[in-house]
């Protein structure tokens, strides 16, 4: 027996942050198995954008002005949605992402250095806020807003997107670390909470992926290896970074109800090894 055949017929998926790199490419795979897509993002002509593209190549999908961090925008888009697509099957909380605000110059701190350096002491209360309001408050609020589409239905389920720092932390990046945390956390509370309900939560984090969020620590301004990207690839077993494709076949597995019906509340990494090294 074939373990599973994703056919996701008619069933509305909600995505957040469909603007940006991974959901794009999530939204794209999702437009070939029949699903009807809410394209949502701050980032408007992103999603204007993806929704031509999508529905130019015979997909269905629409996309939607939203701001994750407000209940207002997300009710008002909720009622879009029901009359343009239907009640949510799947949510994907894909909006997320750092800000150099909440990020150190330092990996370490050095008493010495503490005046040419933004160090732990000199990261702006807003700019960490901002981190943590977007990657944690940014999935609990959709969550809670289209997860009650699903109440009573089959075959929903609840995507986050969490990362490698949620399993150790990464140096410099202390607020993104803590809320990527906390999406794991989450993730596994919800999964309890919905018991009953039969709405399966799971999450995936990704290992390390080049994109415009951290390219600039990745590489120098000739496009060499920074320290970081060599530290980086000499953690992560398979030796490189991943390609963005390669996270669709675990999106695909956990919405598909054959292939997943017992699977809730893991966090699967897709990192080539990284959080399996130990580094000796
Ligand atoms: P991205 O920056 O390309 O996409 C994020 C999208 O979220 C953008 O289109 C942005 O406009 C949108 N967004 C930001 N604030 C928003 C708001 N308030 N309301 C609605 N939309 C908003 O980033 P990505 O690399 O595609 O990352 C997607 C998710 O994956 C994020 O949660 C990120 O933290 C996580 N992640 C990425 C990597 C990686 O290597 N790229 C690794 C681990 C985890």
């Amino acid at each position: 027996m074939i373990p599973f055949e994703i056919n996701l017929l008619n069933k509305v998926v909600v995505i957040t942050g469909a603007g940006g790199i991974i959901c794009n490419t999530f939204a794209k795979a999702l437009s070939k198995t029949g699903a009807k897509l809410a394209l949502l993002d701050i980032n408007e002509e992103a999603v204007l954008q993806l929704e031509k593209e999508i529905n130019e190549a015979g997909g269905t999908s629409q996309a939607y002005k939203c701001n994750v961090l407000s209940s207002d925008s997300l009710k008002k888009i909720h009622e879009e949605i029901l009359k343009d697509l239907g009640l949510c099957d799947i949510l994907i909380n894909g909006a997320g992402g750092n800000n150099p605000k909440a990020t150190t110059d330092d990996e370490y701190l050095d008493r010495n250095k503490m005046n040419e350096l933004k160090t732990f002491y000199d990261l702006d209360e807003d700019g960490i806020r901002f981190v943590f309001d977007l990657n944690f408050m940014g999935t609990l609020l959709p969550t809670q807003i289209f997860s009650k589409d699903m109440l009573g239905k089959e075959g929903c389920s609840v995507i986050n997107i969490s990362s490698m720092n949620a399993y150790t932390p990464l140096t410099k990046i202390p607020a993104y670390s803590a809320a990527k945390a906390g999406i794991s956390n989450f993730t596994q509370w919800l999964a309890v909470y919905f018991k009953n309900e039969n709405i399966r939560c799971n999450a995936i984090a990704p290992g390390f992926f080049v994109t415009k969020q951290n390219e600039k620590m990745l590489f120098n301004d000739l496009g060499e290896p920074t320290e970081r990207t060599k530290k980086i690839l000499s953690n992560t077993p398979m030796n490189r970074f991943g390609k963005i494709d390669e996270l669709v076949g675990t999106l695909f597995f956990l919405l598909c109800n054959d292939a997943s019906s017992f699977v809730t509340g893991v966090v699967i990494p897709v990192d080539g090894g990284f959080s399996a090294y130990s580094g000796v």
